[in-house]
């Protein structure tokens, strides 16, 4: 099967099909596509990385939260383990910048020591006990009342977007066919054995699918009579710092958690930037990702507890995003209700730690309901690399501009990002179709004034690549475009009173 990616024709059949195209059902569908099988994803937006793989912590946890045994415990440390392996080769930006666990006073040392045998326990290798001074040292803009804290050196921080991308791209490299702007709505079951998929787009004959579809993994496992768990939506959120202030923290920096989070953390990103956040909210609609003042003011007041100096005024954006919270581990294993459907449900944090793993652990449970697993010859376990021309020396970038000349038009004055890189953004085997789906793979209009420059004009490249009218370009979900021919500016259409 060739690959594909976009909201071109379902095929009329597929040996596997995954719901979802967060980071966990492209992780999976990459897993998938290192066999001779046909791989089809199904995703409701026009983009991969649109729910909550986009709006996280981007840390990659070492493992030592969760309790042995579980899922998380298991799939975390692996996960963790296999970006470091994968993420290059990917092209997913990953930093191994190591993290501590900051405890304030004597009981919450107590907690740090019990989270690190907790650790080892999970196989998390490496774990230090740090002495105030130790951590000083590490972290010079620290609260100075401080006690100590866990060092865990395998900790480290990914871009979420790009982890989703990269496995997105590889899976489609690889044959997989990623649908977007399809919503699964029904299946078809044949003495209690999946035999096909129902979607907006019509049906898909499938004997094997994988329930991916986060926030709404419950509504999908009840399309198929499974209401063995349930979702409830629990909102974090944060504050977005510009680039400016990157040297603030060196290392991801954790309180000491509480039994619903892991607390509010103060980090850096991959990119150069720093976020507090996030807190921890059970809300009822899996859309509302709206932010809030008390919540804005709380994770200022936590982050405060761990660094007092904060510099609010160089916040460029807030934003939240929702875990699919289903209960203590993830849920993860074949359906009870309907063979043939397995779940990758409820994959709340270390979820984007976990991803690659729970590919692993995902098609071992598909060999194991029956699906034939022959390895692909040709599998290709790399994307194509993309030069990252703020990232380069001058001499390499002259070379560029000399080789293509978009390489010297910058669309993305705070980012410098270049017209070339947002041109093979566009173009790349799972390429961008909106402006936010070129913000997310190439960080236009993720810097201090959030596309009010540039997002004109990358919509103009977007349309030009697509072969699409401006009018045409959405900004991210299904219905949002941008602008209005003036024909119907005149008939009054998409103008509200
Ligand atoms: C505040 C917060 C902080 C976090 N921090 C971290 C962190 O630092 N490290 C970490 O490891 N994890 C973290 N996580 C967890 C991590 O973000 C998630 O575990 C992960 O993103 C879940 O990915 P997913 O693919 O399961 O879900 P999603 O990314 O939500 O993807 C599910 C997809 O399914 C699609 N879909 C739904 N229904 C249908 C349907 N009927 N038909 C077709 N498509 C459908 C949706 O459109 C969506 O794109 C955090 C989560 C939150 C909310």
């Amino acid at each position: 099967m060739t690959g594909s990616f976009g909201a071109g024709p379902l095929p009329e059949s597929a040996d596997v099909v995954v719901i979802g195209g967060g980071v966990v059902g492209c992780a999976i569908a990459r897993q998938l596509s290192r066999f001779e099988l046909s791989v089809v994803l199904i995703e409701s937006a026009p983009d991969v990385a649109t729910g909550t793989s986009k709006a996280n912590s981007g840390i990659l946890h070492a493992g030592f939260d969760a309790e042995p045994g579980t899922w998380k415990a298991r799939l975390n440390v692996r996960g963790a383990q296999l970006y470091a392996e994968l993420a290059e080769g990917l092209g997913i930006p990953r930093k191994a910048t190591g993290s501590l666990v900051v405890a304030r006073d004597a009981v919450q040392m107590e907690t740090v020591a019990d989270l690190r045998h907790r650790g080892i326990d999970n196989g998390v290798p490496g774990l230090e006990i740090w002495n105030r001074d130790q951590v000083v040292a590490h972290e010079p803009n620290i609260s100075p009342d401080v006690a100590g804290a866990l060092w865990a050196p395998t900790g480290a921080i990914v871009c979420p977007f790009l982890a989703t991308v990269g496995f997105a791209e590889n899976a489609v490299r690889n044959g997989a066919r990623i649908v977007t702007e399809c919503a699964v709505i029904g299946f078809e079951v044949a003495d209690r054995q999946i035999v096909a998929v129902r979607t907006t787009r019509g049906r898909v004959a499938a004997r094997f699918v994988v329930n991916a579809a986060g926030l709404h993994s419950a509504d999908v496992a009840r399309l198929a009579g499974d209401d063995s768990f349930t979702i409830r939506p629990r909102r974090g959120e944060y504050i977005l710092f510009d680039r400016s202030v990157g040297q603030l923290v060196n290392t991801v920096l954790f309180p000491t958690p509480d039994k619903l989070s892991k607390g509010i953390l103060v980090s850096p990103t991959v990119h150069g930037n720093v976020f507090i956040g996030p807190d921890a909210v059970d809300i009822d609609d899996p859309e509302d990702r709206e932010t809030t003042a008390g919540g804005l003011a709380g994770i200022i007041a936590g982050a405060r507890r761990i660094v007092p100096a904060l510099p609010l005024g160089t916040a460029i954006t807030e934003f939240a995003g929702l875990r699919a919270a289903a209960g203590k581990d993830f849920v993860i294993g074949p359906s009870p209700a309907a063979r043939g459907l397995v779940h990758a449900a409820g994959i709340q944090s270390p979820g984007l730690t976990s991803a690659p793993a729970i590919g692993e652990a995902i098609v071992e449970m598909l060999q194991d309901v029956g699906l034939r697993l022959r390895p692909k010859a040709s599998f290709v376990p790399v994307n194509r690399q993309k030069p990252r021309f703020h990232d380069l020396d001058r001499q390499v970038q002259a070379r560029l501009i000399a080789g293509d000349r978009l390489y010297g038009r910058v669309i993305c004055r705070c980012e410098t990002i270049t017209e070339a890189e947002i041109v093979a953004a566009i173009q790349s085997p799972c390429g961008a179709r909106t402006v936010d789906g070129v913000k997310r793979r190439v960080r236009a209009g993720a810097g201090r004034c959030q596309g009010g420059f540039c997002g004109p004009r990358v919509t103009a490249i977007l349309a030009r690549e697509l072969g699409i009218p401006v009018t045409a370009v959405r900004k991210d979900s299904a219905n949002s475009w941008l602008f209005l021919s003036r024909a119907d500016l005149e008939a009054g259409e998409g103008v509200h009173a």
